[in-house]
């Protein structure tokens, strides 16, 4: 099974693909989290997409596109994706590639939630140093304040989670983004779910939406 989340910076995509993957033994692909691995291995596609990411803007589709060719390749497990694809040219290329691997799309999962209430989500995110694990200082905080319950290293504020850039992020994905819903909702299997909700009535809500699927 191939998969797509969709929905604005601070939807809840990565919080659930890391719930979906493991229920459905799928790879979480986060183009966001391999790009930040590049970043901080310093390799020269880091570098390249290093100013895109810090100012909000989106890397260029060919450099995202070729990082996943060579990323899974040779990978034979669905493949869940969070964050890709986040424009129409990106999800054409897409559509070429699975068409090429003779696989296709299964569907696509809308996580709908307001964009005052992503703005105020990303603002209180805070991600961990070591496992990657996502809270919220508000609403999902640790027990003990920026230390990781999962793996006891320190928390961070993401360097794009700063307002300016926040606020950047919600503009590209209103205008670059956003078209994708109707693309998808063309092209076959368009689920949506309430994102507004918590995180693990997300991810029952998701599952009830998969599992009823023909
Ligand atoms: P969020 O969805 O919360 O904005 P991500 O970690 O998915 O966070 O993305 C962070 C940044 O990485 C984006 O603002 C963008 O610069 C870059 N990025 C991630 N995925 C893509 C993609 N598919 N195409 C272009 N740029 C991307
Ligand atoms: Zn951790």
């Amino acid at each position: 099974m191939n998969l797509i989340l969709l929905g604005y910076p601070g939807s809840g995509k990565g919080t659930l693909a890391k719930d979906l993957s493991k229920e459905l033994d799928m790879v979480h692909v986060s183009t966001g989290d391999i790009l930040r691995d590049e970043m901080a291995k310093k390799t020269q596609l880091g570098q390249e997409a290093s100013s895109y990411m810090a100012s909000g803007r989106l890397v260029p589709d060919r450099l995202v596109m070729d990082m996943l060719k060579t990323r899974l390749g040779s990978e034979t497990r669905g493949l869940l994706f969070d964050g890709f694809p986040r424009t129409v040219e990106q999800a054409e290329m897409l559509d070429g590639w699975f068409t090429s691997r003779g696989q296709g799309l299964d569907a696509v999962v809308f996580l709908n939630v307001a964009e005052d209430v992503v703005i105020a989500r990303l603002g209180s995110r805070r991600t961990c140093t070591g496992c990657g694990k996502i809270y919220n200082v508000i609403s999902a905080p640790p027990a003990k304040e920026d230390v990781c319950d999962a793996c006891g290293k320190p928390l961070m504020t993401r360097p794009d989670d700063t307002q300016a850039v926040i606020q950047k992020r919600v503009q590209v994905y209103k205008d670059q983004t956003e078209p994708l819903l109707a693309y998808y909702r063309a092209s076959g299997s368009f689920l949506q779910a309430d994102g507004g909700k918590a995180p693990d009535a997300v991810t029952k809500d998701v599952m009830a939406l998969l599992r009823a699927q023909p």
